[in-house]
């Protein structure tokens, strides 16, 4: 049996940034990790907002080889119909600048970068070794077990990603709900040389995101596609309560999803390179699980930390930053030799002042916006209707404004159901 400082479980982003600070604070770190490299296991969409990463690596964009893709200056998003796209189209060339507003990124470039970053700073990273569950004496955590061995540290930081097993095995949260777990796919797809610039309208290291809500066999959720150096990253998060009640399957949705005639254009002639699934923790604020205990601490998607807006899809910055903070905090209980649950509480403490609790907080109602049914067909159709209306011209009678916004909801939801939902949703907003 081995003892070290800190045992860090998971090398996505939230565990190679803990893994990092605490290594540099000079601490024995361990970085243990069930992919036979970081990167094979993870999931995302792959757009990060820059100032998380920033924190720990000013300037990480200028390194060779680069760890992110394009910097996002074309923000869109899109109500669907079958036929049909209503969107708000948003280019803005200071986000194309430094220190950038986002990128678009691979995961199977950025988790090797950053846990090489971690290695170089001295931790020591063991690579296709599944952690199997969590060392105890009485209550307080005092290691992990991995195959048959047994690691002992005085602080594990638990970075395991959204399945969290090994902390839902400990009992350190609770059961997922399906009422706010989202399912999310994604396939990376490769465009023919000069063809990602031309679709998407794209000069030198400039990027485009689109979101899309809509179009998903009436289940609820949504879709992305986002542009990389030379791939396209193409998705859906859909709840998982919603794809039960609708009895579909979720690769069904997006067979039809890439069949929409606008996406169809986007990725014709595409060959898919990669196809990758994961769970999503959306509860938001409410769903977040005691962020420490004796001896341990939880970053990242294990700890809940993800924030859907529809404009932002946000937890990749949330792990950057938790895993710093739980790598920072992890680096003085050891110094103190005080694991204890009351030391430990500073990394709750710090997260509260933190971006990552402060903008859970602000959008901590959230999740209820996107629980109306309405928006996933009825309110794509009202303005997909309402603008074919107002674009579309023949020799017949041509209505006002509000008489044609009158004709596009009638028969589909009354004044009194579009005033409450949107009453509802400015409240909560
Ligand atoms: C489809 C989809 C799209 C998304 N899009 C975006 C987006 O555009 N922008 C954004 O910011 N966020 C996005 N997210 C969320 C984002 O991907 C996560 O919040 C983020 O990856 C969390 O990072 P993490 O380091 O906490 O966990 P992960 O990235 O999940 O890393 C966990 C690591 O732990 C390892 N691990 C797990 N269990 C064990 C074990 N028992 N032993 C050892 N190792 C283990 C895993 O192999 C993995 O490497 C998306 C998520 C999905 C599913």
């Amino acid at each position: 049996m081995e003892k070290f400082d800190v045992v860090v479980v998971g090398a996505g982003l939230a565990g190679s940034a803990a893994a990092y600070q605490a290594a540099r604070a000079g601490l024995q770190v361990i970085l243990a990790e069930r992919g036979p490299k970081p990167g094979t296991k993870t999931v995302s969409g792959g757009l990060l907002y820059t100032h998380g990463l920033g924190k720990m690596f000013p300037e990480f964009w200028k390194e060779d080889p680069s760890p992110v893709e394009r910097a996002i200056t074309r923000n869109v998003v899109s109500f669907l119909t079958p036929t049909q796209a209503a969107s708000l189209d948003f280019y803005d060339a200071s986000f194309g600048v430094p220190p950038y507003n986002s990128f678009s990124v691979l995961r199977s470039r950025l988790d090797p970068w950053l846990a090489a970053k971690a290695e170089a700073a001295g931790a020591v990273p063991v690579y296709g070794a599944k952690v199997d569950g969590l060392l105890r004496e009485g209550d307080r955590v005092v290691g992990i077990r991995s195959g048959g061995d047994e690691l002992r540290a005085d602080v594990v930081v638990d970075a395991e990603g959204s399945n969290a097993w090994t902390s839902r095995q400990a009992g350190q949260q609770p059961e997922a709900d399906n009422a706010t777990v989202g399912v999310g796919v994604k396939q990376v797809i490769g465009l023919p040389p000069g063809e990602l610039e031309r679709r998407f309208q794209l000069r030198g290291s400039e990027g485009t995101q689109i979101t899309t809500v809509g179009f998903t066999q009436g289940v609820e959720g949504g879709a992305f596609l986002y542009t990389n150096r030379d791939t396209l990253s193409l998705g859906l998060i859909l709840n998982m309560r919603s794809l039960v009640q609708h009895n579909v399957r979720m690769f069904e949705v997006l067979e039809e999803f890439k069949q929409h005639p606008w996406i169809q254009k986007l990725l014709d002639g595409g060959t898919l390179l990669e196809y990758s699934g994961c769970f999503v923790t959306e509860g938001g604020l409410p769903r977040v699980p005691p962020l420490s205990g004796p001896g341990y601490l939880l970053a990242g998607a294990a700890a809940g930390l993800f924030l859907n807006t529809a404009f932002t899809l946000r937890g990749m910055d949330f792990a950057l930053e938790s895993g710093r903070i739980a790598g920072e905090v992890a680096a003085e209980a050891v110094r103190a030799h005080d694991p204890s649950a009351a030391f430990l509480a500073r990394y709750a403490e710090r997260l509260r002042k933190s971006f990552v609790l402060r903008h859970l907080t602000t959008y901590r109602n959230y999740s209820k916006v996107f629980e109306n049914p309405r928006l996933y067909s009825l309110y794509p159709e009202i303005l997909t209707s309402l603008l074919h209306r107002a674009y579309f011209v023949d020799g017949s009678d041509r209505d006002h404004l509000h008489a044609m916004l009158r004709a596009s909801h009638r028969g589909k939801a009354s004044l009194w159901t579009l005033g409450r939902d949107m009453w509802k949703a400015m409240r909560t907003l």
